[in-house]
């Protein structure tokens, strides 16, 4: 559903993404790991759209986002990302609207279900979060994890295929990790396709289908849990592991 082909990312003189490549089946759960500014969070937004790569090719199902390096017209990118859900590390809800209002807000804008739809659409992703009762509250009034639930359930209102996680419980205390991992561990046993940069490794180890070590802008290697946890094969990979497990 994703294939990424050599895909380069540079902030000025300073190589972000070094051709990069890797594809995502329908379903799949992949988890992104590697040390701080190796390009993680970039590779994510540029899928997302939220940074333009300098290079390389990006095809979401049938569409291309960007073809060797070159973007096509601006509606074609909205109904593409339209397709993805981001969740960041800092919730980025917005203050100043309730919680329903938060998760109506996209939806309303892009005109694409009726107001119907979409209170009933809000009302159930609430209660699948957990949060059915939070609904006429602000976020300041929440804790961590509870906004980070509803950062979820918003990203879910526009029925995303995928889903793209930048390090959602690492702004969490440790108490509070585990309602959203329990939420993101229900989305992938509903089969949702899932790309997630975090630092749990007991979540990688137990949820993805699939770890992908990332260094310096590229892809080191990748494999099933087992694999990379249990037999990593590159010096790099081992050397990373040995300091975060
Ligand atoms: P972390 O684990 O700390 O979140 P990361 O793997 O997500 O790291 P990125 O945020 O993708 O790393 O950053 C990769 C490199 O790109 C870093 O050197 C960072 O300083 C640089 N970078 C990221 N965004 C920008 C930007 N908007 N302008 C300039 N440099 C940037
Ligand atoms: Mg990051």
């Amino acid at each position: 559903i994703i294939e990424v082909t050599n895909m380069r990312k540079s902030f000025g003189k300073l190589e972000v993404l070094k051709d990069v490549s890797f594809r995502i089946a329908p379903s799949e759960v992949v988890a992104v790991i590697g040390p701080s500014g190796s390009g993680k969070s970039t590779m994510l937004r540029s899928l997302a759209h939220l940074e333009e790569v300098n290079g390389g090719s990006i095809r979401i199902g049938n569409e291309e986002l960007v073809h060797n390096g070159v973007y096509p017209s601006g509606g074609k990118i909205k109904e593409i990302t339209s397709r993805m859900g981001m969740v960041f590390q800092h919730f980025n809800l917005f203050p100043h609207l309730t919680v329903r209002a938060n998760l109506e807000l996209a939806p309303k804008l892009m005109k694409k279900y009726s107001a119907e739809e979409i209170r009933s659409k809000a009302s159930s992703l609430l209660e699948k979060v957990g949060l059915q009762d939070k609904g006429d509250v602000y976020p300041s009034n929440l804790s961590g994890g509870q906004k980070q639930r509803v950062a979820i359930a918003r990203a879910l209102m526009m029925s995303p295929e995928i889903m793209l996680f930048d390090e959602p419980t690492s702004a969490l205390d440790p108490e509070l990790t585990g309602e959203v991992l329990q939420v993101m561990r229900q989305l992938a046993d509903e089969q949702m396709t899932m790309i997630v940069v975090t630092h749990e490794m007991s979540f990688a180890r137990e949820v993805a289908d699939r770890v992908m070590f990332m260094a310096d802008g590229e892809f080191i290697e990748s494999g099933t849990p087992e694999q990379l946890f249990g037999s990593p094969q590159h010096e790099r990979t081992k050397a990373f592991l040995n300091r975060v497990l």
